[in-house]
């Protein structure tokens, strides 16, 4: 039995000597300015309690776990035929790839790519007249808080030197895998980008995706069917920490999505969501202090879908 602030505590003591370790995102000016020697977690569960640790509330820059939200928010307006857009594969790639889009014709493996989420904020600049007011309306729903917001310093800063993913744009559009303007589809993709958030409101924007069954009306009300949330959870687990998914799986077993401002928030499936940040990256663009601190709570509750030793929460 573990009681979780107790437990969120000691895992922040825990990784403290890591505050140091990993770099900023250089590609992304404004980010590489960030104070490295940061930390927080929330935890937020089924049976609505939450516990925080470090800087639980503070907001961070949630770039590629908008990936995330953002196929939720398409798949409840588009339903399951999103999937004829975007794959289900995991890449094996770095999320900005852009040789592979090319060799495979325009098709995307997975939503959480840079490629595929291109898609995804085409489909959404296709059904929303405003889709980055829509991301953030939703957000700021299940948050229960209307603090989420874009940091238009953030916005501004990648939407000037986004030329790489500018030309994984255009490329797709060369093959007409975009049908909105190249450009309003990079503005929205790198305002959802953009979007600042603390851990307590990611992991109460992730909790519906731990729901078992039906139950998804009580858990924030997200209009996903138990099988849409199962195709998100398995695409987390096999692609959401990109080309290091292999190795994550092994360590922590759970569905996780990261992004390069450090955060990633990982899915208990029947039990919660749980979310750490540190602004640190490994070579893949993960947090090494949020990585090892799901890891550990992981491990501490035996929470890895695949193995076997559940712990409980007091
Ligand atoms: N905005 C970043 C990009 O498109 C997001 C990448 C990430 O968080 N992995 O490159």
């Amino acid at each position: 039995m573990h009681e979780p602030t107790a437990l969120l505590a000691q895992i922040a003591a825990q990784v403290r000597p890591l505050l140091t370790h990993g770099d900023l995102p250089q590609y992304i000016p404004r980010l590489a300015q960030v104070k490295k020697a940061q930390f927080g977690m929330a935890l937020a569960t089924l049976d609505g309690r939450e516990a925080v640790a470090g800087d639980a509330d503070v907001p961070f820059s949630i770039q590629s776990i908008s990936k995330l939200f953002a196929l939720m928010l398409a798949l409840e307006r588009a339903g399951d035929t999103l999937w004829r857009r975007v794959g289900k594969e995991p890449s094996g790639m770095a999320f900005n790839e852009l040789v592979q889009v090319d060799q495979e014709r325009g098709a995307t493996r997975n939503p959480f790519i840079n490629a595929g989420a291109l898609v995804v904020t085409d489909v959404l600049c296709s059904h929303f007249a405003q889709p980055e007011l829509a991301l953030l309306q939703a957000l700021r729903s299940h948050s229960s808080d209307e603090a989420v917001d874009i940091d238009q310093a953030v916005f501004r800063s990648e939407r000037d030197s986004c030329h790489r993913n500018a030309a994984i744009a255009h490329l797709l559009k060369s093959y007409e895998r975009i049908d909105n303007d190249v450009e309003v589809v990079l503005d929205t993709y790198c305002r959802q980008c953009a979007l600042t958030m603390s851990c307590r409101q990611i992991a109460r924007n992730a909790l519906a995706l731990a729901a078992s069954g039906d139950a998804v009306a009580e858990q924030g009300g997200r209009g996903l069917s138990a099988a849409q949330r199962q195709t998100v959870n398995a695409l987390m687990l096999t692609c959401g920490t990109y080309n290091a998914a292999g190795d994550f799986a092994a360590r922590i077993g759970l569905p996780l999505k990261s992004g390069v401002g450090g955060g990633i928030v990982a899915v208990m499936p029947g039990v919660g969501a749980l979310c750490a940040w540190s602004p640190g990256l490994d070579a893949a663009g993960n947090s090494v202090a949020a990585g090892r601190a799901i890891e550990l709570f992981a491990q501490q509750m035996g929470l890895s879908v695949l193995g076997s030793s559940k712990q409980h929460l007091t």
